[in-house]
């Protein structure tokens, strides 16, 4: 089902940076279309002393993810954008990514309501809303989310909008430099039901959560969760990020030796090993990094070997339109080797051909002879 949402979203923390690179990120996201962004706002922080005012902004969007697993894509931006969720929830953040209002229902979502009963009363949530959804009514209360704005009369103490000039710039995200997440912080809220069933599972396999070495597993479980299926949430055209060049070049071009780690979607445990990207340009050639960027897309997630070497294969194809792809993985994969199943040193190999390379055997040969070289 398609439902319309609003999110609200709030920085004080590096505020120019985050909140363009959360307006962009939400932009790029293929589960959810954009129909509608507000203008900016700059609003003081609400409660717990002094700290540096906010940007606020909303967002209109479509989606066919139920709101729970919004919220938890929601979750995976912040992360990426150095949110570190805790108890207190006036702390400053890095970004705010808050579901406000899911169009035409009344409903409760991670013991919280929505639509968001703080929109009656807070400036910095009812202005942006109004601005791309004027006529919603809030249910209960009959009135639309325009009337809603119009009743809090705010100084301009309490709020201001940003003029377009003042509007900063989006700036291209890395969310490479901001992947360490895997430590866990006091008092650190991150995703309670993501966490609750790791404890479930620590409880099944006859351990005891509550003992110290485990206390905070389940939250550093759901965060290095998230970073190793990260590549759910982000497509080859965002890692690209247009780094292509035209080149009168028609040399083969080697990436060789492309570490990876993923995980086995039969038992979810890792495989990792090295892939080999060989292409022969027709006019478009791809920073040498942004090919490892490729395979990190399609290795964060649970994979078999055969289908990540084909995809890699498929996004070289479709970003570059080459007169032919070769990829070889080469893999250990650690449900079988734990299990004794496969020896310690041996590794699966996979290929995948694509145009000259997989039609001229000469060209092929020299893909593999070029990989194998020490
Ligand atoms: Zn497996």
């Amino acid at each position: 089902m398609t439902e319309s949402v609003l999110i609200a979203l709030g920085s004080n923390i590096d505020r120019q940076r985050n909140l363009p690179r959360a307006l962009a990120l939400l932009h790029r996201d293929s589960r959810w279309r954009v129909l509608a962004e507000s203008p900016i706002y700059e609003t003081p922080a609400v409660g717990n002393g002094p700290q540096p005012d906010y940007f606020n902004a909303a967002v209109l969007l479509e989606t066919d993810l139920s709101p729970a697993d919004l919220r938890r894509a929601l979750r995976r931006i912040e992360a990426r954008l150095g949110r570190v969720r805790t108890a207190d929830k006036f702390a400053p953040r890095t970004i705010d990514l808050d579901i406000v209002f899911v169009k035409d229902r009344q409903i409760a979502l991670n013991g919280g309501l929505l639509p968001d009963p703080d929109i009656l009363d807070h400036p910095h949530l009812a202005f942006p809303l109004a601005d791309i959804a004027p006529d919603w009514i809030f249910p209960g209360v009959g009135l639309t989310l325009n009337q809603i704005a119009e009743s809090l009369h705010p100084s301009a103490a309490e709020i201001r909008k940003m003029t377009t000039d003042a509007r900063p710039n989006i700036k291209m995200l890395s969310h490479y430099g901001t992947d360490q997440i895997f430590e866990a912080e006091d008092n650190e809220v991150y995703d309670p039901e993501f966490e609750e069933l790791i404890r479930q599972i620590l409880v099944r396999i006859g351990e005891d959560p509550e003992r110290e070495g485990l206390k905070r597993t389940p939250l550093r479980v759901a965060k290095a969760y998230d970073f190793l299926t990260s590549g759910y949430t982000t497509t080859v055209a965002e890692v690209v990020n247009n780094a292509i060049f035209t080149d009168g070049c028609d040399e083969m071009v080697i990436v060789r030796d492309i570490e990876f780690y993923s995980m086995c979607e039969h038992h979810m445990i890792p495989f990792f090993g090295r892939v080999h990207v060989g292409y022969l340009p027709q006019g478009k050639v791809i920073g040498l990094s942004k090919v490892a960027r490729i395979v990190d897309v399609f290795a964060r997630r649970l994979q078999i070997q055969e289908r990540m070497t084909n995809q890699i294969a498929d996004a070289m194809v479709d970003i570059l339109a080459p007169m032919g792809v070769g990829v070889v993985v080469e893999a250990s994969h650690l449900c079988m080797m734990m299990r004794g199943v496969q020896k310690q040193n041996s590794s699966t190999i996979t290929s995948a051909m694509r145009g000259l390379f997989k039609k001229d055997a000469r060209t092929r040969a020299e893909f593999m002879n070029l990989i194998r070289e020490r």
